[in-house]
C-alpha cells in the first residue's frame, strides 16, 4: 500500500491552546513554496475571528509537499512534523 505524506501540527504549541498567535507568525506559511499550508478559524459553532485562539494552521494540499522540511526548520515553536510519504521519498531522492 502506498504511504501518504502526513503533515500534523501541535495545536497546543501553536494555535487554541498555545501561546503562539499564527497570524502573528506565520513563517511556516511564509517559507512552503506550493502554498500546502492555510491559516485559518477554528470551525466552530460560533467562532470568533478576532480570538487568536481560534485561528491554526494546517495542511490542507498534502499532494503539494515536497518534503523540503522548510516549515519543520523555521518553526519556532516546533509546532509541525512532515512524514514523508512514498511519493516524496522518490522525490527527494532524485
Ligand atoms: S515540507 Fe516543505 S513543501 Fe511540505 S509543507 Fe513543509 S514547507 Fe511546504
Ligand atoms: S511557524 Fe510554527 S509557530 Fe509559526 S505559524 Fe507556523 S506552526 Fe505556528
Amino acid at each position: 500500500m502506498v504511504k501518504k505524506t502526513k503533515i500534523t501540527f501541535d495545536h497546543s504549541k501553536c494555535g487554541f491552546a498555545g501561546t503562539t498567535d499564527p497570524r502573528e507568525c506565520r513563517e511556516c506559511l511564509r517559507v512552503c513554496d506550493p502554498a500546502v499550508l492555510l491559516l485559518h478559524p477554528t470551525l466552530e459553532d460560533h467562532p470568533d475571528p478576532h480570538n487568536p485562539e481560534k485561528w491554526i494552521v494546517d495542511a490542507i494540499w498534502l499532494s503539494k509537499c515536497t518534503g523540503c522540511m522548510r516549515c519543520v526548520e523555521i518553526c519556532p515553536e516546533n509546532a509541525i512534523e512532515v512524514v514523508p510519504g512514498d511519493s516524496l521519498a522518490y522525490i527527494r531522492s532524485t
